[in-house]
């Protein structure tokens, strides 16, 4: 078998090798249908059962109570930005938005061409490097919902508990770090995430929502934005993204043979545990570019002594199978991605690197 690299890119991100080696065994002939699930009829009997089982195990996974409905979309989480005000700005047409990083701001950007956005906090003014406290959040009682982003995948930090917004409908964008723990979905009223960092390839959206909201979707909305007509429709109005549902649905086989979503947060904190420790005892040769308080257990950020050693660590590692591992040009420095599918050896080959590397330069 072709040898695989360190694989530390934010998104497409990597997938669990025993995924894709199942995808590989079914890419031919899908289970004896003579036909691989790329070609076959979304309104057919096998995708039918791709589709359903992606959703139970998804909801199994999650806990995910009857009241809310599950919707694979298309558009990834840029389209949720604006998908989001639009169904669900009326009646107020006002909304809080917790601004922690390039995301929250591009989707706060899309809600103010619907209706007025109330910026509840930002945490700019220190280039996004931690979360805001709930006594910083400015929130109104009145608000349609409030917006946040659970995982900053530029800025490498994470909300570790859910803002507490009283009775105002919770709304989340996890893209980046959606399934790597369970959450307590009552909290949410809707929660959105493209597939490409922790669950599966590019091109299908989750998206988690209340069925009371959707009393506040319009007839007036053009059809594909109506979150009421993909519920309506189970996800499939036009077609949808088939080949990327069924590697997500073996993803999330892949997560329940592993023992579920509280296991999967285990293996979660000790990775994390095993890279920020190694960046704390490094004598200030790393540095974390985050409040410790605020890390995100899936993009690590951290920076060298200069912009130099930088270069040459990105070059160094490359050689010894490391892709991705240069930070986003806002932040500077290293990112290192270690979702649900990075494994624990790969996370202790890069701290031995980074000890070596330490060494020599
Ligand atoms: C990657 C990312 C997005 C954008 O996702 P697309 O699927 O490319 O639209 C939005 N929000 C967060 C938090 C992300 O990490």
């Amino acid at each position: 078998m072709e040898k695989r690299i360190y694989n530390v890119s934010a998104g497409p991100a990597i997938l669990p090798e025993e995924v894709l080696l199942e995808a590989q065994k079914d890419l031919f002939s899908y289970k004896g249908s003579g036909m691989s699930v790329m070609e076959m009829s979304h309104r057919g009997k096998i995708f039918d059962g791709i589709i359903n089982a992606a959703k139970a195990d998804m909801k199994t996974l999650l806990g995910i109570p009857d009241n809310y409905s599950i919707l694979f979309l298309q558009g990834g989480a840029t389209l949720q930005f604006s998908m989001v005000p639009l169904n669900l700005m009326p009646p107020n047409n006002k909304a809080d938005y917790i601004s922690t990083g390039s995301w929250a701001k591009k989707a706060a950007k899309e809600a103010k061409r619907v209706g007025k956005v109330n910026i509840a906090a930002t945490t700019e003014a220190d280039n996004f490097s931690r979360i805001p406290k709930q006594s910083e959040l400015k929130l109104d009682a009145d608000a349609s919902y409030v917006h946040y982003t659970s995982n900053n995948t530029i800025y490498g930090t994470e909300w570790h508990s859910e803002p507490e917004v009283g009775n105002v409908p919770l709304v989340c964008d996890a893209s980046s770090d959606f399934m790597h723990k369970k959450l307590d979905i009552t909290k949410y009223a809707l929660i959105y995430a493209g597939a490409q960092k922790n669950l599966g390839p590019s091109g299908v959206t989750c998206v988690i929502l209340r069925n009371d909201l959707l009393e506040r979707s319009s007839d007036e909305l053009h059809t594909y934005m109506n979150y009421k007509i993909h519920v309506d429709n189970d996800s499939m109005y036009n077609t949808p993204t088939t080949y990327t549902i069924y590697i997500m649905g073996l993803v999330f086989k892949w997560l329940l043979g592993m023992g579920g979503l509280d296991v999967m947060y285990k293996k979660n904190v000790e990775k994390a545990g095993i890279l920020y420790s190694a960046i704390d005892g490094s004598d200030g040769y790393y540095r974390g570019t985050t409040a410790v308080e605020d890390r995100s257990l899936m993009n690590v950020t951290y920076r060298l002594p200069n912009e130099e050693l930088e270069k040459k660590f990105i070059e160094e590692a490359k050689k010894v199978g490391f892709e991705g591992l240069k930070g986003h040009r806002s932040v500077g420095g290293i990112r290192a991605s270690i979702y649900n599918a990075f494994p624990q050896h790969g996370v202790e080959a890069l701290v031995d690197f980074m000890s070596h590397f330490k060494k020599n330069n």
